[in-house]
């Protein structure tokens, strides 16, 4: 990796041996927890769970992050490329069915050389907002089994709007397409060991966004990519000047998107209903 950081659609350009850039992570590696996750979707948890490493710092910030503690970067400990190695063996020991990297991609040259010295036998699992950049992407790609990708929102004016990003969807969804490319799905007794499940979060007031991203999918999906509907918006996060933010969605709203939704097979998607929105959902934080 050269010295200054450009490893992200943000190229800030920096020097993160004692700078931060907009991800606001340094060079040192920094978790928050790991653990056997059992709420993922069906394939990726199964019955043992999946074994998820979250990363602290994002590179897009949501100002609704679900996830607001990480992605601000306010708390985690430090873990050398030895020790994230390490976890990726104990969870293997603890019978994860994958290694889950989410928000891994303003590290990505920090786990390539955990991977390099530890290469799970378990499918690793690319856990990302979307907002890469194709050349770092296909740096990490050799050691990636299943993507599982955002896709935030369509509508510029929406992104600018929460994430101060108004090419987010340019960006992504050309990630989305590498992605899809890149890996074909294979799904061995119930657990996904290859592919791509596209994630899709409603918002509160953006279920046009939310039809746009439904549709676009269904024109682009390749190689048996599938589709994931979350409708467990709770607001949290820096959402005071965002009033539209502060509710959950309405039944009508995700209703709206589902209906988008039935053009494709149940095999290829997956469907949260409303009950899971709550913050009991949210993980705690271990470090
Ligand atoms: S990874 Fe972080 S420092 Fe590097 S370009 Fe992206 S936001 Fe900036």
């Amino acid at each position: 990796m050269d010295n200054l950081c450009n490893i992200c659609p943000n190229n800030c350009n920096v020097d993160r041996n004692n700078k931060i850039g907009r991800c606001g992570a340094y060079n040192d590696i920094k978790i928050a927890k790991y653990y056997l996750h059992p709420f993922e979707e069906p394939v990726v948890s199964g019955k043992n769970g999946s074994g998820t490493i979250f990363f602290t710092g994002c590179a897009l910030r949501c100002v609704f992050c679900q996830n607001y503690e990480l992605s601000r970067n306010t708390r985690g400990k430090i873990v050398t490329p030895n020790e994230l190695a390490d976890i990726f063996k104990e969870l293997e020991d603890k019978g994860a069915n994958n290694i889950n990297l989410v928000t891994p991609s303003h590290y990505t040259y920090q786990i390539i050389k955990a991977l390099e010295i530890y290469k799970p036998k378990i499918p690793v699992v690319y856990n990302t907002h979307g907002y890469e950049k194709i050349e770092t992407l296909k740096d990490i790609d050799p050691y990636i089994d299943v993507y599982l990708p955002d896709l935030k929102f369509k509508n510029p004016t929406v992104s600018k709007r929460y994430t101060g990003k108004e090419n987010y969807f340019e960006i992504a969804s050309n990630a989305v397409k590498f992605m899809m490319d890149s890996k074909k799905k294979v799904i061995e007794n119930g657990l996904i060991k290859s592919g791509v499940i596209v994630r899709h979060l409603i918002l509160p007031l953006s279920s046009n966004d939310s039809v746009d991203i439904v549709n676009w999918f269904i024109e682009n999906k390749t190689n048996g990519a599938m589709f994931s509907l979350m409708g467990q918006y709770t607001p949290l996060g820096d959402i005071k000047n965002f009033k539209e933010l502060n509710r959950k969605i309405t039944k009508t709203e995700y209703q709206r998107v589902l209906n988008a939704l039935y053009q494709l097979d149940e095999s290829e998607c997956f469907i949260q209903d409303l009950s899971s929105a709550s913050e009991n959902y949210v993980p705690s934080w271990d470090f």
